[in-house]
């Protein structure tokens, strides 16, 4: 027996004989089970779906298998891509602006204690690196936030002139607390180039980039 094939589950008995219960054996696929009797490893490969009957080759119990039609394996961009995979996609995404040279705002509500959020947005500047973080009199940002659970200029942005547009590349280089975009966390250093409608997510804040209308 080759050892990558797969146990297929316990089997247990029933009025009849055996079964194993629970988990169906796809079509095609080898797969061993433990002979309920002897002990024997029984391997087999199910032909058609529905069910089979394996026999043990040292006492030739017989045990029932349910099987099943193995998966169709589709585009595995468009199947299994989680919302990690999403980010890991856009980080190496080096898009640029297709409306021309539309520059870039942040748009965030800002918590002010005992007020309502006050809706606020900072237009990104082209001369030089935006940055992102908690209010402090003593190490300012661009756009500051009145939340203790974001990091002192946490975040930059820097709006990349290219040919045919911007490009607005983010970095995280303070994140003592996490900063997320689009859900997914963003270490130190990483590079990321901003997308309309992406959102950025810090301490209690969050940020939607859009390109300028
Ligand atoms: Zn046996």
């Amino acid at each position: 027996m080759t050892a990558n094939i797969k146990l297929l589950g316990d089997t247990t008995k029933v009025e009849k004989g055996y079964i194993v219960k629970g988990k169906s054996a796809r079509v095609g696929h080898e797969y061993y089970i433990i002979c309920p009797k002897c002990g024997e490893n029984i391997v087999f490969k199910p032909e058609k779906e529905g069910g089979m009957v394996v026999r043990c080759t040292k006492c030739a119990q017989k045990v029932a298998v349910k099987t099943k039609l193995p998966v169709v394996k589709q585009d595995v961009k468009t199947d299994t891509v989680d919302e990690s995979e999403k980010a890991k996609e856009h980080k190496g995404t080096v898009r640029i602006s297709d409306s021309g040279f539309k520059n870039g705002e942040l748009h965030w509500k800002a918590r002010m204690l005992g007020c309502p959020l006050i809706p606020k947005s900072y237009r990104l500047r082209t001369d030089r690196i935006n940055t992102i973080g908690r209010q402090d009199s003593s190490c300012p940002s661009d756009v500051s936030l009145q939340d203790d659970y974001v990091s002192r200029q946490s975040v930059t942005i820097e709006v990349v002139r290219q040919e045919v547009g911007f490009q607005f590349k983010m970095k995280v280089v303070n994140a003592s607390n996490p900063v997320f975009l689009n859900g997914s966390r963003q270490s130190i250093g990483e590079t990321v180039y901003l997308q309309d409608n992406d959102t950025i997510r810090m301490g209690r804040s969050v940020l939607t980039f859009k390109l300028s209308k």
